[in-house]
């Protein structure tokens, strides 16, 4: 069976790179019938946050993306973690470590000097002597110290990492018996059966501390897949300044849910030129083996195009409850069918439609001057005033069609184009010269409304 799990250190927001190396996981189990886990790294008291970690957890409601199980919490497992140093040291795999904080920096100034590597030096390595007293020692694992560690992965192939140029024997407790990244990542994936380890990779180096510590445990390694960063246009790391990076923005902004994660999984994954993908799609379609080996880029264009693509198809039931997190109520509107259909061809985003649905819903409360300028000359006002009677005189009116027909009927009976009724009609309505069709914004703000917006109009420019 498949087991991924996404693992992040709740310091912060969940970030967007961070998400597409979960939906990655998540599509691969999901795939194989297998499991996705959440893992909250939470070690690190003074960095980590239960505000954070929560607002992960929110994020992944919003977009859909449910995991398996309980969510594990690294902080919970101390006890685990000490009974495997323990194992360690018993079987001579581990070591104590008195080292003083002012020797290692001291080891570390004599390198820099010298223009070597810095690392630890191996003192306690073999030390069966009496230790120093006062030193509340650390504990290091014993790494290899010649040969060659191999990460097997399968976005990158072999890397091929050599013991002496990146190996010490480095910390897995501290002094104060904390333990320390390396160590508990390997061991709580190798405990909760990780199989297949999707992650960024900034992590790639880290990985063969966490190997060494898999073969020093007997566990079994996982297959694993660093997939390469997301850039942006400059060709460096995103970073705030490209856009949103925090996940739970994208939905203030107004994008949907499905929209991101089709955005996110062409981040770095393709199948052939196909751009719009349905969750089921992603689902049968998405293997870690074509995640692409170089960096991909950030495109906001794309995210919008793909934005508008879910708007215009999502229904408009569907749509009236998403625009309630953005505090637009439509329930009770009775014409909500037509205004929905005219904007969610307009909109890119949930907020740009809450945005045309208001110009639409709330009368004008100024007029854009230059717009009267050009659509007020000549007959204008008697035009309106015209089309307002004939408004008033039908008793009919409820489809757009119903409206676009007497305006047809005012400029056949006038002997004027439909520019003429058009654009001062248009300033009534809407108060400027953009937007959708005003027979569908008639229909939608009804008959009272329409000649109220017009008399307004009326008496402002008369
Ligand atoms: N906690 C790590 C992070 O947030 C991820 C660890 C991993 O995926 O192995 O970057």
């Amino acid at each position: 069976m498949v087991i991924t799990r996404f693992a992040p250190s709740p310091t912060g927001y969940l970030h967007i790179g961070g998400l597409r190396t979960a939906l990655f996981s998540y599509l691969w189990a999901k795939k194989n019938n297998g499991k996705f886990f959440l893992r909250i790294e939470d070690t690190d008291k003074a960095r980590n946050s239960l505000e954070a970690a929560e607002a992960i957890v929110k994020a992944f409601e919003w977009l859909g993306l449910a995991h398996d199980g309980e969510i594990l919490y690294q902080s919970n497992r101390d006890e685990i973690y000490a009974k495997y140093i323990q194992q360690l040291l018993d079987e001579g795999k581990a070591y104590y470590c008195y080292m003083s904080k002012e020797e290692l920096s001291q080891l570390r100034e004599t390198q820099m000097a010298a223009k070597e590597r810095t690392m630890y030096n191996g003192k306690y390595r073999d030390f069966d002597g009496t230790p120093p007293e006062g030193i509340e020692p650390a504990i290091r694992i014993k790494a290899p110290q010649s040969g060659t560690i191999t990460v097997k992965d399968g976005v990158k192939g072999d890397v091929v990492f050599n013991a002496l140029d990146i190996l010490d024997d480095f910390i897995i407790a501290r002094a104060d018996g904390s333990p320390t990244y390396n160590f508990v990542v390997a061991v709580d994936d190798a405990l909760m059966g990780v199989n297949e380890v999707i992650r960024g990779d900034d992590h790639l180096s880290n990985t063969p501390k966490q190997i060494i510590v898999y073969e020093a445990l007997g566990f079994e390694l996982p297959k694993f897949y660093h997939v390469p960063m997301i850039h942006n246009h400059e060709g460096k790391k995103l970073s705030k300044r490209d856009g949103a990076t925090d996940v739970m923005e994208y939905k203030e902004m107004g994008y949907t849910p499905e929209a991101l994660l089709n955005f996110l999984v062409r981040l770095g994954w393709s199948h052939g030129d196909q751009e719009i993908f349905s969750m089921e799609e992603m689902i049968e379609l998405f293997n870690p083996k074509d995640i692409n080996k170089s960096a991909s880029i950030y495109n906001t264009d794309k995210l919008d195009w793909l934005n508008a693509h879910y708007i215009k198809n999502t229904p408009n039931a569907k749509l009236a409850e998403l625009l309630t997190q953005y505090n637009l109520i439509l329930t009770s509107h009775d014409k909500k069918e037509i205004l929905l259909d005219v904007v969610k061809e307009r909109a890119k985003t949930l907020k740009e439609m809450r945005g045309l649905i208001n110009e639409i819903l709330i009368a004008p409360i100024s007029y854009d001057e230059n717009a009267v300028k050009k659509a007020f000359k000549g007959e204008a006002v008697e035009v309106l005033k015209a089309f307002k009677e004939k408004v008033n005189a039908s008793d009919e009116l409820h489809l757009p069609s119903d409206y676009h027909t007497v305006m047809e009927n005012v400029v056949n009976e006038m002997g004027i184009g439909f520019g003429k009724i058009g654009q001062p009609l248009r300033i009534a309505l809407l108060g400027k010269l953009s937007g959708p069709g005003l027979d569908s914004v008639m229909a939608i703000i009804g008959k009272d409304e329409t000649m109220l917006r017009i008399q307004n109009a009326i008496t402002a420019h008369a």
